[in-house]
């Protein structure tokens, strides 16, 4: 969806009545939206045995995770946190892939328990699973291919200073173990962390793990991780799902046929399912004319929506209370004692104290990052379905910031 179809959309809530009702700041989600991306997906993937396992860690509200299981979705789970939240929101543990990483083996343990599918990242855990579990319990193993598939149609070799998963070049010594312990692998997982643009880019990659993946005789199935593109900028190109999806089908069913059996295909995505549908609506409580610029300084900051400082993200950003006023330049910054600037020189309608402004995109990584920096209070979520607004979470208040708070006695 470009950012013009994100802001109709916007258009079609009824934002002012929702913020009168419920304050600001706040985060706003199109229920609708989520559901849209999900059938998108999974019908592009038709011609195959797809599997989306929504990685929560983009938005863990248990209303979103609902919505989710609804459309048939499972988990992808990165604490066991995580995966308890997932199982409240009635998800059955088979559904959830647990892909923790630094963790103790005991996280691991308890997660097995609990039924969950297990994704091993590292040598140590895999030794000390096949040592424990032998074939009783199968397991994922993650592998890092060193592939940044990047915006363009190159493949960056490189990444070797990932933490993430075990490097395809120990993928003899993982074989050892695993014949050794007579354990059962039966899915195989990459996540480059980057974005997906190209089909032909993305084969590459995966080509590398269906060499690793004729090695392992029991998988059920393939995990590609996530990385589907959204617009986060007017032009942004973003992936071209079914087009991907087509190429992928095709190689992936040749596979299969090579590998003598069909496999579920599977996918983690995050910010794909969540981000466009989010909003985070703020007021604006000063403009400020200095000699190099004018502040639009808001009611939120980097201890709402961290995104903009933490990773020099652009989140676009629209004037909800004057569509019409004539576009200027602005720097929105926050209430944070911090340089937390949202946006630098932007051009949006003409901003008036006490106007509300939209920040997109804040669907995914939005609430799940934001901190009490400040001592300020998180702002509530609402959630925007069939009609009616939900209030998802509510606004926290000073009782939220003292609560686990524990007067010394001195
Ligand atoms: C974060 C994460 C994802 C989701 O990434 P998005 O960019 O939000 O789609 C998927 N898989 C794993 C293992 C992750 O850590």
């Amino acid at each position: 969806m470009s950012i013009e179809n994100s802001i109709t959309a916007l258009n079609n809530l009824p934002v002012h009545q929702i913020i009168e009702e419920f304050g600001s700041p706040i985060y706003l989600y199109n229920g609708e939206k989520i559901e849209q991306q999900y059938q998108r997906l999974t019908k592009a993937f038709s011609n195959v045995d797809v599997k989306i396992k929504y990685a929560l860690k983009a938005s863990n509200n248990l209303s979103i995770l609902k919505l989710l299981l609804k459309q048939g979705a499972g988990l992808d789970a990165v604490s066991f946190e995580e995966v308890q939240l997932g199982m409240m929101a009635g998800f059955h543990p088979s559904s959830i892939l647990f892909t923790p990483n630094s963790v103790a083996f005991d996280e691991i343990v308890k997660a097995v328990d609990a039924g969950v599918q297990i994704n091993i990242d590292n040598i140590s855990l895999l030794e000390q699973f096949g040592h424990k579990y032998g074939n009783s319990v199968p397991c994922c193993i993650r592998i890092n291919p060193h592939i940044v598939a990047g915006g363009t149609s190159h493949i960056q070799t490189g990444h070797i200073d990932s933490k993430f998963g075990i490097s395809i070049h120990q993928l003899r010594h993982v074989i050892r173990i695993v014949e050794k312990e007579k354990m059962n692998v039966n899915g195989l997982h990459m996540h480059t962390g980057s974005d997906i643009l190209d089909a032909s880019v993305f084969i590459r990659a995966a080509e590398l793990l269906f060499d690793a993946a004729v090695q392992f005789k029991d998988l059920q199935f393939l995990d590609f991780g996530s990385g589907f593109k959204v617009a986060y900028k007017v032009d942004d190109v973003t992936t071209d799902i079914e087009d991907l999806a087509t190429a992928i089908t095709e190689r992936f069913q040749a596979f299969c046929s090579e590998y003598g059996r069909n496999l579920q295909l599977w996918f983690e995505p995050g910010k794909f399912l969540v981000s466009e549908s989010g909003y985070l609506l703020v007021k604006v409580n000063v403009v400020k004319q200095t000699t190099a610029t004018v502040f639009a300084g808001v009611n939120s900051g980097q201890n709402h929506l961290i995104r903009p400082m933490f990773y020099d993200a652009y989140h676009h950003i629209i004037n909800i209370s004057n569509p019409t006023g004539t576009p200027r330049l602005y720097s929105v910054v926050g209430n944070i004692c911090e340089t937390d600037t949202f946006a630098l020189d932007r051009k949006i309608n003409e901003v008036r104290e006490g106007d509300y402004l939209a920040i997109l995109n804040a669907g995914a990584y939005g609430y799940t990052m934001s901190n009490n920096y400040n001592s300020r209070p998180r702002p509530a979520e609402v959630l925007w379905y069939k009609g009616q607004s939900h209030l998802i979470r509510r606004r926290e208040t000073l009782d939220d910031i003292i609560r686990n708070m524990i007067p010394a006695a001195i």
